[in-house]
């Protein structure tokens, strides 16, 4: 992560760089290259990594065989002003988070990501250098999660950038996990720390606004690689998948965390047709996050129940494999699932009980 972030100069003069991006002299105009001659220099490069990719880029389809596995599917969509801001995302970034969200879905099934398909929405705005950025990118992400690009479309748009990007992987026969398969007395659990991305996106904001009200001021970046990192280069949990499949471990229930906690477990909730308590004093919120949070005198746990794009896992156990993940690092007992008529909750530090709303930070008001 630390990589990326000093690779694109984020600290020194971030915005500028921005800006000069889009108005950079060596610009070669899209439309030289024409449709084809673009996508060709696009995916000229690729190799396949899976077997099961039998044939990739350049038919009017593209050919995968799992050979007796089952085949998860997932699709998501990224406006330009709705889920990112070009300000201060740069491109390889956005290429690699692109990735990341999608092979996140797959991972959040049980399963293994295999391939993914890339479909682009683009308008003259865009030169071949920016698109090669956002490429580059996506080729990193597709080395570090083992995928091959294998298709896509690309069109034109009038303004914004969106990208879609479809994920395919492998699961053994019958080891998929659903959100709705929770049990009561299960434990839920989630990997690594949440809170950082919403905090990072909170302090880019900052940074946007007093640079767009101030000319020529440089983002304060100082010190705050951490939630930076988090918001522009998230990662999906490969490894907690892998640690499952050589435990023999099965989850009850999982999803991945893209909305925040409160929201992802009240979905675990709903549709396993049970209750949860979770205790804040269990909920990991990274000390550099914590430290963000009490200088803008917001509650860090609020940050982890509400804010998104953590891309962490929330699963529930049975308690037989607690012994097996107590002393994991990365992996922590936030509750325990209970019976529907329980309804969903959180004891707070100070031994209250709330019940547990998707806006975490509202049940903190009361
Ligand atoms: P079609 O006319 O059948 O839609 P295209 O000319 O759009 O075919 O695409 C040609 C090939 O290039 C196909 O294999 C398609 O999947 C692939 N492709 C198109 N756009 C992209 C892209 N942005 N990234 C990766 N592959 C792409
Ligand atoms: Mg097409």
């Amino acid at each position: 992560m630390q990589q990326i972030i000093v690779l694109l100069h984020l600290r020194t003069s971030y915005f500028v760089f921005r800006k000069w991006f889009f108005m950079s002299e060596e610009r070669t105009e899209i439309s030289s290259l024409g449709e084809f001659g673009l996508i060709d220099h696009l995916t000229k490069n690729i190799e396949h990594q899976n077997a099961s990719t039998i044939l990739g880029v350049g038919d009017d389809a593209a050919v995968i065989d799992h050979f007796g596995k089952q085949t998860v599917i997932t699709t998501d969509l990224l406006i330009e002003g709705v889920h990112f801001d070009l300000m201060y995302t740069p491109l390889k970034h956005l290429g690699y988070k692109s990735v990341v969200v999608n092979v996140s879905d797959i991972y959040a099934m049980n399963a293994t990501p295999t391939q993914i398909t890339l479909s682009l929405a683009v308008s003259n705005r865009f030169s071949l250098e920016a698109l090669e950025e956002f490429y580059d990118g996506v080729y990193v992400a597709c080395e570090e999660y083992g995928v091959d690009l294998i298709g896509g479309d690309t069109t034109s748009s009038s303004k914004g950038f969106v990208i879609s990007v479809t994920a395919i992987g492998e699961v053994a026969p019958d080891q998929y996990v659903k959100r709705s398969t929770a049990k009561p007395n299960d434990l839920i659990c989630v990997s690594g720390y949440l809170g950082g991305a919403y905090l990072g996106l909170l302090l880019l904001e900052r940074e946007k606004k007093i640079f767009l009200e101030t000319k020529g001021v440089q983002p304060d970046l100082e010190n705050r690689d951490y939630i930076v990192g988090r918001l522009l280069k998230p990662e999906a949990r490969r490894d907690i998948i892998e640690f499952f499949e050589k435990e023999k471990i099965v989850p009850t229930a999982m999803m991945d965390i893209s909305d925040g906690l409160s929201s992802e477990v009240l979905h675990i909730c709903k549709q396993s047709e049970v209750g949860a308590v979770l205790y804040e004093d269990k909920i990991p919120v990274h000390p550099d996050a914590k430290d963000f949070a009490y200088k803008l005198e917001i509650d860090p746990t609020a940050c982890a129940l509400s804010g998104g794009e953590d891309y962490e896992l929330v699963f529930t156990l049975s308690q037989s494999d607690y012994d097996k993940i107590k002393d994991v690092n990365g992996i922590r007992v936030v509750g325990y699932v209970t019976e529907a008529a329980e309804g969903a909750h959180i004891i707070t530090r100070g031994g209250n009980k709330h019940e547990l709303t998707a806006q975490g930070w509202n049940a903190f008001s009361k």
